[in-house]
């Protein structure tokens, strides 16, 4: 199939982090040294080429970009400084800010500022409408009464709740048609093709296997896989929590012990260690895979880090049960950051846990369909 060439996508690419590729004189040490690449998919050298010839649909479709787990060695041996991590880094970015129906994604992903001013916009937007209904039948008298009410903030999460499944729901379909991967589950067990999805979005053991390839030992505390699956099981858990409270806090009441209270707290503590880690190894210990943060990326962490310290800043506050004025606004602050999370989860770096098992799934149906059966 004739390859359709745009002479803006290098330009374009650069502007979701990747570095000058042009430099690329094709020499294949980056693919050479990569642990990852195999010959069903020799990335990130033939992906370069394809940037260079401003191939945007073939890179908006291909599965190497998520076969890649940015450990940065690539970079670390390319003579002419292509910088090939980083930009196999952007094209996740581009992919994913092309899927968001609402056109918000690609200005995130590019515009420092509007990441900026859009999640102070929705912050100072959430937390207008909570504070706009007083007193609460739901939260006790000694608690939380005198700004905010638990019923704002409920209805508020309902809504954000149901226009985060209307754009998953474009986006999804949008990815499914663009994958291209209808046509390589015929004849296949969809079933099977749906429980291997399940399994690697909870387990990323394709990550495993990446660490497992690597030449240089990696300490638990920087182990990628480890630092990725507290985020996301910590994140999950805090979902479950916040959507049995929304649920039935009404017939429960406010007690710390109830076990949408525990859930939580586990889930907080252990997104609030895996994003601590991976804060920690950007700012403190940065390598080749990590030290070329967007401010996209690094603003998403910060904001993970800032929800779980303030959820257990409520969680103490419940448990002693004082009440103070700062207390309500650390609510606010909490609940508007929260909605603000999970209405741009599409169009952020947490898509990852859906995008990358999704298109790991399309790969394996390629290369089962062409050689394994
Ligand atoms: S090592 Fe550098 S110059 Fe060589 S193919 Fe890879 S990106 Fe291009
Ligand atoms: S960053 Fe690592 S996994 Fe990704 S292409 Fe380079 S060497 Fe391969």
């Amino acid at each position: 199939m004739a390859i359709q060439i745009n002479p803006k996508l290098l330009p374009d690419l650069m502007a979701y982090g990747a570095g000058d590729i042009s430099a690329c004189f094709n020499c294949g040490n980056c693919t050479a040294v990569c642990a990852l690449s195999e010959s069903g998919a020799s990335f990130p050298r033939r992906m370069i080429r394809m940037g260079q010839l401003g191939a945007k649909k073939e890179l908006l479709s291909a599965a190497e970009p998520w076969l890649c787990y940015a450990c940065g060695e690539c970079s670390q041996t390319c003579p002419r400084a292509a910088e090939p991590a980083e930009y196999m880094a952007s094209l996740r970015r581009f992919q994913i800010a092309h899927l968001d129906p609402t056109g918000m994604g690609r200005l995130w992903f590019k515009v420092p500022a509007f990441a900026l001013l859009v999640s102070l916009a929705l912050i100072g937007v959430f937390g207008a409408f909570m504070i706009s209904v007083k007193g609460s039948k739901v939260f006790p008298e000694w608690l939380f009464s005198n700004i905010v009410a638990y019923e704002a903030i409920h209805h508020v999460g309902m809504i954000v709740g149901a226009v985060l499944v209307v754009l998953l729901l474009m986006s999804f379909i949008t990815l499914v048609r663009r994958s291209g991967i209808l046509p390589l589950l015929k004849g296949r067990n969809p079933l099977g093709a749906l429980l291997w999805l399940g399994k690697e979005m909870v387990t990323m053991k394709r990550h495993g296997d990446c660490e497992a390839k690597s030449v240089k030992p990696i300490p638990k505390h920087k182990d990628p896989r480890l630092i990725h699956l507290g985020i996301m099981w910590g994140f999950i858990g805090l979902a479950i929590a916040t959507s049995l409270d929304f649920l039935f806090i009404y017939f429960l009441g406010f007690t710390v012990v109830w076990p949408a209270r525990i859930i939580g707290t586990i889930g907080g503590l252990a997104m609030l260690a895996g994003v601590s880690a991976a804060i920690w190894r950007r700012v403190a210990d940065p390598e080749a895979g990590t030290r070329h943060t967007r401010f996209a990326d690094g603003w998403v962490l910060f904001f993970l880090w800032v929800l779980a310290v303030t959820g257990f800043w409520l969680e103490v506050v419940v448990t002693i049960r004082v009440q103070n004025i700062v207390h309500d606004w650390v609510l606010i602050l909490h609940a508007a950051m929260a909605m603000e999370l999970v209405l741009l989860f599409g169009m952020t770096k947490m898509a990852h846990v859906i995008y990358r098992p999704f298109m790991l799934l399309k790969y394996r149906l390629e290369q089962t369909a062409v050689g394994n059966g």
